[in-house]
């Protein structure tokens, strides 16, 4: 999260999120191959270092989930001194899901929480999704500085062409995660997405509910927005882990994490990930004959 200077707490809402169940009655069947907590807990252990030495750890955790050297790629940002950390999982249509989260962190505490809880389940989600064939491509994405103002993200989405917008269909980010149970910043995500969250969640039994957080701070989902890209945050803040000031202070370390609840957003956006291959479509346009 990029914080805001100034916080009001007022600002932290909740809702409850509405479920379009209808609409995904296709979709019962998501099939998705969810990595096992010690994976997922080994992943976010690996937090260690500075920048350069975490951009480095997610590449290489990329490679042990099988994204082999030809699928990933590391983009150079223009006033950054790291890459953005791509990897490809090529699908059979020229639709685009893009998973992302940054993995830099701020020179206080640890940057655990903030965020490689985030980053640190990339790897994860790109190994419960690839085992089926997908129609989507995913590009899932380790941004690069993006508490010094959504640098790697805003370069990533600039240098998007227009047709690669046109055929992105979903960006879910993740930032912050593990302080309590999945939130989504409903006010700043896109309806279907959301629909789509709820849904899954409701098969799964796991919590999901929104938390805006628009007060707080900003996040890299929002550089995709200004280019119409459909894109939900995904964090876990609410009043109580809000009030506890972990982000961004010596707080945020290993401890700070809920690690039940952290792997039950990793079970919830695997399946959502995978879900959204069925979910996620273009907008209708009519057909010319
Ligand atoms: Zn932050």
């Amino acid at each position: 999260m990029t914080k805001l200077a100034i916080h009001s707490i007022r600002a932290i809402s909740v809702i409850v999120l509405a479920l379009s169940s209808s609409i995904y009655s296709t979709a019962n069947d998501i099939r998705y191959a969810p990595v096992s907590r010690d994976v997922v807990e080994a992943r976010l252990g690996k937090y260690i270092g500075n920048n350069k030495q975490r951009e480095a750890t997610l590449k290489q955790m990329f490679a042990e989930a099988g994204c082999d050297d030809q699928h990933i790629s590391e983009q150079t940002v223009k006033g950054s001194k790291q890459p953005n950390v791509i990897c490809l999982l090529p699908g059979s249509s020229d639709r685009v899901i893009i998973v992302g989260a940054h993995f830099d962190r701020v020179f206080e505490g640890d940057g655990v929480v903030d965020n490689w809880s985030g980053a640190s389940l990339l790897p994860s989600l790109y190994e419960s999704v690839k085992l089926q064939p997908r129609k989507h491509t995913y590009i899932f994405i380790g941004f690069t500085d993006e508490e010094q103002g959504e640098v790697g993200s805003r370069f990533y989405v600039r240098q998007m062409t227009k047709e690669q917008v046109a055929a992105t269909d979903a960006m879910v980010n993740m930032d912050t995660l593990g302080l309590g149970p999945s939130e989504v910043w409903a006010s700043h995500s896109d309806k279907p997405l959301i629909g789509a969250l709820a849904y899954v969640a409701k098969q799964l039994n796991l919590p999901v509910s929104a938390v805006n957080v628009e007060q707080v701070g900003s996040t890299d989902a929002e550089q995709f927005s200004e280019r119409r890209i459909p894109r939900i945050t995904i964090h876990s803040l609410s009043q109580e882990t809000w009030n506890a000031r972990i982000l961004h202070t010596s707080k945020d370390k290993l401890s700070a994490m809920r690690l039940n609840d952290y792997y039950e957003t990793y079970r919830l956006l695997a399946a959502y990930v995978a879900l959204l291959d069925e979910a996620a479509s273009p907008p209708a346009v009519p057909t010319t004959h």
